[in-house]
């Protein structure tokens, strides 16, 4: 099944806003095992939409796009479609009841324009919406294609796509799709193909590697008639690939959500530890990218941030530890030409000397990397989430 994904709105064109429902539309179906091969950005105009809609429909099965369902003149998105195809928009009375509902709760009242918002081609599958007052749709458009009409604001988007577009997407191939997300830290992304290049996959599991600063994660994604067939698929070469990777696997999971922030923040949770930090040479990086982690407000105690080339004298790992009462102390030091990595706690005492070249931000998130990865490594050995 080939997909593209359609996101209208003159605000992108200008720059406005960031296109992040593209993004995620394309993590989410490339998680769905489903082919991408374009995607547009087009305004509010009635026209080129129109055009984009053919030009989408010639090539892809499903078009999905995002943006252009409100009440107001400039929201075309269905509109545009409806006329490509040759159909009416008609009342739906289940959006209609969806729409006031949501004003209901919002303690708003509705205006005359909204009733556009419950209209659609008559066929049309609705997508309710319980984020949001614009009901998406799952249009049928002949040929055995469908337009799937989704809200722009992401806050709706995603829960919606999740919710209600991916179970659809799955069911029409008939396939389940499942993945394995394996993270590596301390290995570049060529050294991990050269480890695996031998690896006769022929498809079914496929292995692709996403590249990050320090960073490679591998999906492992299989497709079966079930899950458990897709596990069993996953199950020898997930294997297989930790074997080779040893220790620089971190962590395998079953979502693209995992991070070193993560996963250290889940160690320290497990071992019911607590974290300080001092940090002289990442600007708060370490404490920001931590305390973002689920569970992170249990084990970190405090974090220090100061400014480079603050005198810190002898302050040490397990100085700043002692003084907080903590389980472990974590401690990232700049200097002249060398950042250095302290850590002290859970009977262990750990240094590791940075020699790092590159811009600043680049230079801080390899810094913040490995602190996290020596605290992780000393905490926990790889984490394997999951049923596997
Ligand atoms: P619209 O439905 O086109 O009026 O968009 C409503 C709001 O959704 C916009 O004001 C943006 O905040 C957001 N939005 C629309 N399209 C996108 C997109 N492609 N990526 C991220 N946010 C978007
Ligand atoms: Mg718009």
């Amino acid at each position: 099944m080939i997909a593209e994904i359609l996101c209208v709105g003159t605000e992108l064109l200008m720059g406005q806003i960031l296109n992040t429902n593209a993004r995620f539309l394309s993590r989410q179906l490339a998680a769905l095992g489903i082919s991408q091969y374009h995607q547009t950005v087009v305004g509010d105009n009635a026209e080129r939409l129109e055009d984009a809609y053919r030009l989408a429909l010639s090539r892809a099965d499903v078009v999905i796009t995002s943006g252009g369902l409100g009440p107001t003149a400039d929201d075309i998105t269905k509109r545009a479609a409806a006329r490509v195809l040759g159909r009416e928009l008609v009342p739906f009375p289940e959006a209609e009841a969806m729409v006031r509902q949501r004003f209901r709760e919002y303690g708003r009242e509705m205006h005359a324009n909204n009733l556009s918002q419950t209209l659609f081609v008559p066929g049309t599958r609705l997508i309710l919406n319980p984020y949001g007052t614009a009901p998406g749709a799952i249009v049928p458009a002949g040929e055995g294609k469908t337009i799937i009409h989704l809200p722009g604001p992401p806050r709706e988007l995603e829960p919606l796509f999740r919710e209600q577009v991916s179970p659809w997407l799955a069911s029409l191939s008939g396939r389940v799709i499942l993945s394995r997300y394996i993270h590596i830290f301390g290995m570049g992304e060529s050294a991990v193909d050269e480890k695996l290049r031998d690896l006769e996959l022929g498809g079914n599991p496929s292995l692709s590697p996403y590249c990050s600063t320090g960073e490679v994660m591998l999906r492992l994604t299989a497709s079966g008639e079930d899950a458990e067939s897709c596990r069993a698929l996953l199950r020898p070469v997930e294997a297989e690939v930790c074997r080779r990777l040893g220790d620089t696997v971190y962590a395998v999971e079953d979502d693209d959500e995992g991070s070193l922030a993560k996963s250290c923040a889940e160690a320290f949770r497990r071992r019911g530890l607590t974290l300080v930090l001092l940090d002289e040479a990442t600007g708060g990086l370490i404490a920001s990218e931590l305390s973002s982690a689920p569970g992170a407000d249990e084990m970190l105690r405090a974090a220090l941030i100061l400014p480079r080339a603050h005198d810190t004298g002898s302050a040490s790992a397990q100085e700043i530890r002692t003084r907080f009462g903590a389980d472990c102390g974590l401690a990232a030091i700049a200097g002249d030409d060398e950042t250095r990595i302290l850590f002290s706690g859970a009977g262990r005492e750990r240094s590791l000397s940075l020699h790092l070249t590159g811009d600043v931000y680049r230079v801080r998130t390899l810094t913040a990397k490995h602190a996290l990865h020596l605290a992780l490594s000393v905490i926990a050995s790889p984490i394997r989430s999951g049923k596997h």
